[in-house]
């Protein structure tokens, strides 16, 4: 079997992996939480979901605030749904050449505005953690994410990040 198979899932897998929401949340609960939410404010674990998940999924019985696996991370600048962040992130894994931000748009059913504003979201992620040393000077390029020489480094590191899920960290 080709190698570069077992890199990323296939999109039928993403799918089976996760077919909705709920799925989507539990991977970057997982990820961030390792089972045991944490509040996002004050750190507490004296914490209690809340019903329905409304307003949140999660209340600190500490400091009292409403929280999710979003709060205190990159997750929290945008209201699209989870499943779409990490569809997002599968999407810049798999592409190879890079992937001009119209074509993302369409696959994750959003504006090209929002798959460029997703797309810069997570490999800022990353290249602030793989890059600290580029102290955000990052170079934009507002039509296509990816595949050039300068951004191989961060799709590799993208290629890692959707297994451990950094970009809820
Ligand atoms: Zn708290």
């Amino acid at each position: 079997m080709c190698k570069d198979m077992h890199e990323t899932l296939s999109t039928f897998e993403f799918f089976a992996k996760f077919p909705d929401e709920a799925a989507a949340r539990k991977f970057f609960e997982n990820k961030r939480w390792g089972g045991e939410p944490v509040c996002g404010h004050c750190g507490s674990v004296n914490v209690t979901e809340c019903k329905d998940h409304k307003p949140m999924a999660y209340r600190c019985k500490d400091c009292r605030k409403h929280f999710s696996v979003r709060t205190g991370t990159v997750l929290a600048e945008s209201r699209l749904p989870l499943q779409k962040w990490l569809l997002a992130i599968f999407i810049l894994t798999s592409a190879r050449k890079g992937i001009p931000s119209t074509q993302m748009a369409r696959e994750l059913g959003v504006t090209q505005k929002t798959a460029w504003f997703l797309a810069q979201r997570i490999r800022e992620t990353w290249l602030k953690d793989r890059d600290n040393h580029m102290g955000g000077q990052m170079q934009v390029d507002e039509t296509y994410v990816g595949g050039r020489e300068k951004n191989k480094h961060a799709r590799e590191t993208l290629i890692k990040a959707f297994g451990c899920a950094q970009i809820a960290a």
